[in-house]
């Protein structure tokens, strides 16, 4: 087999693409979430979540792509808005028993992971992330006992099964150095579950890599003539695209990277306005850091520049103040994950922060 080819969905007998229906009743449940506030209902959840995040040692840690109103409680109650690599280390160094996890649900489960011996909450544990779902762990351990001589490298967006069969699990911050050091050693890889990125890393290392055929609904959907022509109308514009997008519109990218790398370019480049190819909960965080500037969403899809949220992640969107006050109350979604493949899968996280403190690297996104 050419081992630097992309295995097609066909091969796997993965299904075409993620079912419509799951996106549809994330959609639903985001909606019930972002459905409009009574008179003081927002600002009387806020405090409760405040008095419950007290009462029960607990830290609230938020991913980019959540909506601004988590990213600021998080900002406002001493929790952190992060990638998810950053958020789990962040959990593991707060003094905090218990670890609430505003994200998608591979970045609880990666929370869990670092930190066993903690409680870990998500509003919403059934918000999940189409990379994750395009990996199922059987196939996947299938796949990887019929490539033997290949080293097994899993993108941070993957469940904790996946993680425990892989040797490195990578971020989008870290995947280049990663994969550089593996071709120094003449390592061939089996790179999963991100087609676009795994491309994005093959492209720019020349390693050997077999690709898995999974992708983020999100980013794939970003189109290279819309961008254009919203480059057109704004020619000082810079574009900053994250590298799960496709290509093309990787090729048009003033800057490519994490959204941590994505939102140090905003603040970094001169330039006043920005085509942003990522979910756009990021602005919150590039807003602040640049202020002054003007971030414009990356058209997708064909649908026009001046689209709010065609680029929203359903899955993200689940997480809301509602649902995040009711598990602080309950108890309920708390993250578990069997031992023996917790065990298994910190081996691959830990060489990978490892490897990012040798180098002194930040491992950037892991979405995401
Ligand atoms: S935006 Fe992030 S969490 Fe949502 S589907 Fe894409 S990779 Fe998964």
């Amino acid at each position: 087999m050419d081992t630097t080819e992309t295995i097609t969905r066909e091969e796997l007998n993965l299904a075409p693409t993620i079912a419509e229906e799951l996106i549809e009743q994330a959609r639903a449940e985001a909606e019930r979430q972002a459905a409009d506030y009574a008179p003081g209902e927002k600002e009387a959840l806020i405090e409760r979540i405040k008095k419950l995040l007290r009462e029960q040692n607990a830290v609230l840690v938020a991913h980019y792509y959540t909506s601004d109103d988590l990213q600021q409680l998080a900002d406002e109650t001493g929790g952190h808005v992060a990638d998810s690599l950053e958020m789990a280390r962040f959990g593991s160094e707060h003094p905090a028993t218990t670890l609430v996890v505003a994200g998608v649900r591979f970045m609880g489960e990666t929370a869990k992971i670092l930190n066993p011996e903690k409680r870990v909450l998500m509003p919403d544990p059934e918000a999940t992330c189409s990379l994750d779902l395009d990996c199922p762990p059987d196939m996947f351990s299938r796949f990887c006992d019929a490539h033997p001589d290949h080293t097994v490298v899993v993108y941070a967006n993957t469940c904790a099964e996946v993680k425990a069969r892989a040797d490195w699990v990578v971020t989008s911050g870290i995947a280049l150095p990663i994969v550089r050091h593996l071709a120094a050693d003449n390592k061939k890889i089996l790179w999963a579950p991100d087609k676009y990125l795994g491309s994005y890393v093959r492209s720019r290392t020349g390693c050997e890599m077999l690709l898995w055929p999974g992708s983020c609904v999100v980013h794939e959907k970003f189109k290279a003539d819309g961008i254009l022509r919203l480059k057109q109308q704004y020619p000082d514009a810079a574009i900053l695209v994250h590298p799960e997008s496709p290509e093309d519109v990787i090729a048009l990218a003033d800057e490519v990277g994490s959204t941590t790398a994505l939102i140090n370019a905003a603040r970094r480049m001169e330039n006043r306005r920005f085509i942003v190819a990522t979910e756009p909960g990021i602005f919150y965080k590039m807003k602040e850091a640049a202020p002054d500037k003007i971030f414009l969403e990356a058209p997708n899809a064909g649908v026009g520049a001046t689209c709010e949220s065609c680029a929203r992640c359903p899955w993200m969107a689940m997480n809301g103040l509602r649902n995040l006050a009711r598990t602080l109350e309950t108890g309920d979604n708390e993250i578990l994950v069997e031992e023996t493949i917790r065990r298994e899968a910190v081996r691959s996280i830990r060489r990978m922060l490892d490897f990012a403190r040798k180098q002194t690297i930040s491992t950037g996104q892991g979405n995401a």
